[in-house]
């Protein structure tokens, strides 16, 4: 029997899901199908009710549906309740249910990027931006134990909620807030230094940081992965720094996804990624 996933989203041409896990159905010689599907907002509980009856196992949520997805599911796991978003959903006897796999694949992405015991040597962390994104690099990192955490936002106000939104989460976790004025000062201090905002990326500013008092064992990641190497990465790495880009975020959030609808557990590998870069490189530079 083939077996259907889908991406849904608004727009979703941009998407690289379909390219991801069709690569894998590919690769692993199974029997099924990845689509894109188009759905307005209006239209989107409508989707989520009748997809079984389109053959769909089940798919990824992006942009604007995975706070909707989140309100739609029966059981939620406990990730996507953290981030009150779902970007994965399955049926468990005909349940709905969902997960957020942007913690997993951001985490993961670190692990396959660093050395082993990142965390514990980086200790702290300089997180830039407080949107959807930056909720998930916090919540793994808080998951990792890595505090404090200094999180610093253009609106302030934002900052606050998300550091509000973890208050009282992790036993150990201390989360401060500030404005880009702080950075001269929080640069030196952190172990993992990650943008979130969506400076650096094509056709925008690079991000106002000057990355040459920082720590000398300090990581650099950017979730940004249009350009790969992003302005910011391109310092760290002139001043010998360990560097992250964003697509393996991208790539290994898919892996959960693709697990439960087609039972294999899929690797990224660097055949993946340079399909991926083929891609996007190819002048359609996007977002997830
Ligand atoms: P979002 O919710 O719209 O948040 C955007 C963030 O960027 C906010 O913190 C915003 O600050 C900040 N920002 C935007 N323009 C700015 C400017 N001119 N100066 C200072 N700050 C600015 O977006 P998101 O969903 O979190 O995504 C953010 C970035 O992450 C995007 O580039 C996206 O492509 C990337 N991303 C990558 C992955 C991956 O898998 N690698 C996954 C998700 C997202 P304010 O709060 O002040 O507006």
């Amino acid at each position: 029997m083939t077996r259907k996933a889908f991406v849904v989203g608004h727009p979703i041409a941009h998407s690289r899901s379909p390219l991801i896990h069709n690569h894998w159905i590919a690769h692993y010689g199974l029997s099924g199908r990845y689509e894109a599907r188009d759905v307005a907002p209006d239209d989107f509980v409508g989707f989520l009710e009748g997809f079984r009856d389109e053959g769909f196992v089940g798919g990824n949520v992006t942009i604007p549906h995975k706070e909707a997805a989140f309100a739609g599911v029966v059981h939620a796991s406990e990730r996507a309740r953290r981030l009150g978003a779902v970007n994965t959903l399955w049926l468990d006897n005909g349940a709905l249910c969902g997960d957020n796999t942007d913690i997993t694949g951001y985490l993961a992405n670190l692990d396959a990027a660093c050395e082993p015991g990142w965390e514990g040597r980086a200790g702290s962390a300089l997180v830039l931006g407080a949107g959807g994104a930056a909720r998930a690099v916090v919540a793994g990192l808080i998951e990792r134990g890595l505090s404090p955490i200094r999180l610093v936002n253009r609106t302030r106000e934002r900052a606050e909620a998300l550091a509000g939104i973890f208050a009282g989460y992790g036993k150990n976790v201390s989360i401060t807030v500030h404005g880009f004025e702080d950075l001269p000062a929080l640069v030196p201090q952190v172990g993992l230094i990650v943008n979130t905002t969506s400076l650096g990326m094509a056709g925008q500013p690079p991000l106002p940081l000057d990355l040459g008092p920082c720590r000398d064992d300090a990581i650099v990641s950017d979730i940004v992965y249009v350009p790969l190497e992003t302005p910011l990465l391109a310092m760290a790495r002139a001043r010998g720094l360990a560097c992250v880009d964003g697509l393996g975020m991208l790539l290994h959030q898919a892996v959960p996804g693709f697990e439960r609808w087609f039972g294999i557990r899929p690797e990224v590998t660097r055949a993946l990624r340079e399909l991926i870069e083929r891609d996007l490189f190819a002048g359609k530079g996007s977002r997830e």
